[in-house]
Formats: structure tokens, C-alpha cells, sequence
């Protein structure tokens, strides 16, 4: 049977090395001690908690899929449904149902919310009257210079920016919307009201289910279904440092681990790494794919996951959590009530108010450059301003992820391009994973899966 090596055992990999079962001898290298990178699910205050990902998209099937093939479809669950969220001008302000990426579709209905100020209003409302010229189907452009012409300065500060920040941890000066926000390219193309036209796609194909679903137990089981289920040999604290093309076309793998070096073979090898450590392994190999890869930048963040004791809580936050725009100068990016929502950790821990703050944006480096205990103050105090005294909590964890989002900047479909050209050249060599088209699961799942189908064609 044909032999791959996958290196890499996030959810990336795994979803390779699921795709590659029954046709070939998968082996997954994996540097750290557990599988599932991104994936994470912890035990805090007695209570299952993801302080990675926590949900998966559910408006693009390849997640979804992945989970319901693996077994795990009795356990997908929809989240409690609350307004997004905003603390911003020190209030929480609930937007308006009906917005795409936080672009309100019925912008009146902000009237009265407190997140534009009535200026910041009447510009945004303004955009269905104006013309705007088509987006030419070529160019690429930032998020922040396409919207701010449309919609104001101040409706992108603060309803589309504290979207970005919990998606991509960017900004939208920075972030491509080709890539960042390919829904909005597509409309964009068309020219004319952007606003006119997201409401009209929205009433098209308003989703009858929720965008994104959990894991009743965590998301982290997902990966640790799939290894179980792949059939492939899954080898942890394994990093892989080196590759080597031999004499007849094969490609050997050296690995560092606890025991010392371990060199393997196979026809086939699949990268499905960070850009940066994909970018390593390549160097010897394809210099344009080196330097491509390399150059795309990534965020830091981390994640303060807390456990509150309801009997002793001085007050319990209703919703889902919230959103804060970068512009507000707050320490904090998001927070996720995560007891209320999601039904099965209630269940699961009735005693208990789960909740998690996020921290970090690109350029925002500095303020993760602090002991974990200072970041649980912070969260601690910011989390008491936006939504009210809680009290202390009975446990407390930060989880840190350093360089973990890659921040997709204008022309990254370009680059994506190049490297995946020059990758091509390289026969029995695919590279997957987040850095390509699109940070979430399911696009990570979906990239996965192709680098398996497409890496034994050439
Ligand atoms: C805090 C946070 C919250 C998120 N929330 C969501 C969410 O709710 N929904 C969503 O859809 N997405 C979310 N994302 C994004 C998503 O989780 C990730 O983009 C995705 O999981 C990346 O998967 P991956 O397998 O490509 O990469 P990774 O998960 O990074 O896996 C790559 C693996 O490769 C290993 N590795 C690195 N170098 C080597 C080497 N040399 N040899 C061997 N192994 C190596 C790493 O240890 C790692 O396990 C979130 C991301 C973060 C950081």
C-alpha cells in the first residue's frame, strides 16, 4: 500500500488523514503531547471547557461532515440564540438581528442602540442612496479602505471591527477582504449599495439552522474522533525537523523526539502546519514556497477561561457574552458566557457559571507580555465594568496561543496562489491548514481533505 506521512495532528491533518484511510499507510507526526492543536478541550473547575476553538461553522457542510462521519452527529448542538453583542461607549449594546459580518442590513434599526452615534448613523444609512462602482474582480483591497467609503469610519470601528477581532484577531486595515471577507468580495463585485445587497443575499438564503454548532462535551472531541476513527499510526511529541528527497522519488522525514532522532519514509507527505513551520521544512526545497509562507504574519492571543460558583455569585450575566472594538483602548477582545450557551455544560455542571475572555489582536503582542495572573485580573475587572460584579472565581486558567491566527493581509489570495504553485512542483508534497483559505475548522477540514485527494495525483 502506498505510505503518508502527515505532519501535523491538528484538526487539519486529521481530516487528512481521515480522507486518506483504506488508500494508503498514514502516519501523523505530532510535535506536542496531544493531538488536535487548536482543538482543545480542558477540565476547569471540574467542568469540560474548550480554550481553543469552541464551535464550528455550520453554514459550510465540511465540519459538520467530518463530525457526523466520525460519529459524533448525535453530539452536534446548536448554541442558545442571543443577539450579537457590543461593549462599547460602557454599555453593552445588542446589534440589531440581521447583520452580515456586522454590517447592519436594516441600518435603522440601530436607532437607539447607542453603537453609532446619530453622525455615525445617517452616514451608514446613507449608503443605499450612492452608487458605489463595482469591485474589480481582480483587485484586492483592505477591509477598512473598501468599507470606509460605504459605510463611515465609525460603523467599521465599531461593528465591523470587533468582528474581526474574534475571528481573525486582526484588523481591518490590514486584513484582505478578498480573504479575510470573501462573501463581502462577491458582493462587492457587483457594485452599486452594499448594504441594498447584503440585504437582499441575507433574505435569499436566510439560514433556516444556526451558522455554527458545538460538541455536546467539547469541540475538542472532534479531533480525538477522528484519530481514533482514521485507522492511521499517530505519533505525539514528534517534530518532525527535517525533509529529504531520496534517490528514487520517495520523501524521508526526520523527527525529534523524547527518545532521540526517528527517520521514516514515504511516498507522500502532507504539511499541514502553520505557514511558519511549513515554511521551515520547505526551505531546502522550494525557496518561493519558503519565502511566501514565511511572510504571512500571525496573531497571539489568549484565553481566560473562569469557573464561578452560582450559589456564591454576587450576579450572573444574561446573553451569550460580548464584543469589544479595538478603538474602545479595553484590554479585552471578547468574552463568551459559555454556560449559557451551550445547553450541555449547564447540564453538566449546574453548579456552575463557565464563562471565557479572550485577549489579543495583531499588533497587540504587548499586552499577552504579562504573568497569566495579571491577564486573570484584567479579564477579571474588565469582565465586572462591561457586564457587572460577578465575584471571584473558583478557578481561573489561561490558555496562551502564540502565533496561532494568521492574519491574511491584501493580495494573501495571491500568495496563497504562488506557494500552491510553487508546492506543485514538488511531486507528492501538499501543504494544508489554516494560513490558506480560510482560519476556521471548516475550511481548515476542507483544505485537509484535498491536500489528501489531490497529494498522490502529481
Ligand atoms: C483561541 C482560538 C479560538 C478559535 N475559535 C474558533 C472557533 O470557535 N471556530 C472556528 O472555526 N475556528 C476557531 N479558531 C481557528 C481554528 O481553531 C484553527 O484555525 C484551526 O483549528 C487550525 O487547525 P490546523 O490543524 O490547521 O492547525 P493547528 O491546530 O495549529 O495544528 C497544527 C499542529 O501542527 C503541530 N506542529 C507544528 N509544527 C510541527 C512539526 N514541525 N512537526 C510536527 N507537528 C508540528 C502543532 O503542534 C499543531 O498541533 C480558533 C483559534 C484560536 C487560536
Amino acid at each position: 500500500m502506498r505510505e503518508a506521512i502527515v505532519i501535523g495532528g491538528g484538526i487539519t491533518g486529521l481530516a487528512a488523514a481521515w480522507q486518506l484511510r483504506g488508500t494508503a499507510d498514514v502516519t501523523v507526526l505530532e510535535s506536542e503531547r496531544r493531538i488536535g492543536g487548536k482543538l482543545h478541550t480542558a477540565t476547569i473547575g471540574g467542568t469540560p471547557v474548550d480554550t481553543g476553538a469552541e464551535s464550528i461553522m455550520a453554514l459550510r457542510p465540511e465540519a459538520v461532515e467530518l463530525a457526523q462521519e466520525v460519529g459524533l452527529g448525535p453530539d452536534l448542538c446548536d448554541p442558545a440564540t442571543a443577539p450579537t453583542t457590543v461593549w462599547t461607549d460602557d454599555a453593552l449594546r445588542p446589534m440589531p438581528a440581521g447583520h452580515v459580518l456586522g454590517i447592519p442590513t436594516e441600518p435603522r434599526a440601530l436607532a437607539g442602540t447607542g453603537l453609532l452615534s446619530d453622525e455615525g448613523l445617517e452616514r451608514l444609512c446613507q449608503e443605499e442612496s450612492r452608487q458605489s462602482a463595482p469591485l474589480p474582480r481582480d483587485a484586492d483591497i483592505s477591509v477598512a479602505a473598501y468599507l470606509r467609503d460605504r459605510i463611515g469610519q465609525e460603523a467599521v470601528d465599531r461593528l465591523v471591527e470587533p468582528m474581526l477581532g474574534g475571528v481573525y484577531a486582526g484588523r481591518a486595515d490590514q486584513l484582505s477582504l478578498r480573504s479575510a471577507m470573501p462573501r463581502l468580495a462577491a458582493v462587492a463585485e457587483h457594485g452599486g449599495s452594499l448594504v441594498g445587497a447584503l440585504r437582499r443575499v441575507r433574505a435569499a438564503g436566510a439560514p433556516k439552522a444556526a451558522a455554527v454548532q458545538g460538541v455536546r462535551g467539547g469541540t475538542g472531541r472532534l479531533p480525538l474522533a477522528v484519530a481514533r476513527s482514521c485507522g492511521a499510526r499517530i505519533l505525539t511529541g514528534t517534530r518532525a525537523d527535517e525533509l529529504q528527497r531520496t534517490a528514487s522519488g520517495r520523501w524521508r522525514v526526520r523527527a525529534l523526539t523524547a527518545d532521540g532522532p526517528l527517520v521514516m519514509e514515504a511516498d507522500a507527505v502532507i504539511l499541514a502546519l502553520p505557514a511558519f513551520a511549513a515554511a521551515e521544512l520547505l526551505r531546502g526545497h522550494s525557496p518561493a514556497a519558503h519565502e511566501e509562507l514565511g511572510l504571512i504574519e500571525h496573531a497571539g492571543s489568549a484565553v481566560v477561561t473562569m469557573a464561578f460558583d452560582r450559589s456564591r455569585a454576587s450576579f450572573l450575566p444574561d446573553g451569550n457574552g460580548f464584543l469589544v472594538p479595538p478603538a474602545d483602548g479595553r484590554t479585552i477582545k471578547a468574552a463568551s458566557f459559555l454556560t449559557n450557551k451551550w445547553g450541555w455544560l449547564r447540564e453538566s455542571a449546574p453548579g456552575s457559571f463557565v464563562l471565557r475572555v479572550s485577549i489579543g489582536r495583531a499588533g497587540e503582542e504587548a499586552r499577552l507580555d504579562v504573568p497569566d495572573r495579571h491577564l486573570i485580573r484584567t479579564a477579571i475587572s474588565e469582565l465586572h465594568l462591561a457586564a457587572g460584579r460577578m465575584g471571584e472565581p473558583t478557578a481561573a486558567r489561561v490558555t496562551r496561543w502564540d502565533r496561532a491566527l494568521p492574519q491574511y493581509g491584501v493580495g494573501h489570495a495571491d500568495r496563497v496562489a504562488r506557494i500552491r504553485e510553487a508546492v506543485a512542483k514538488l511531486p507528492g508534497i501538499d501543504v494544508c491548514g489554516a494560513a490558506y483559505e480560510g482560519v476556521g475548522v471548516a475550511a481548515c477540514v476542507a483544505t485537509g481533505r484535498k491536500a489528501a485527494r489531490r497529494v498522490f495525483e502529481g
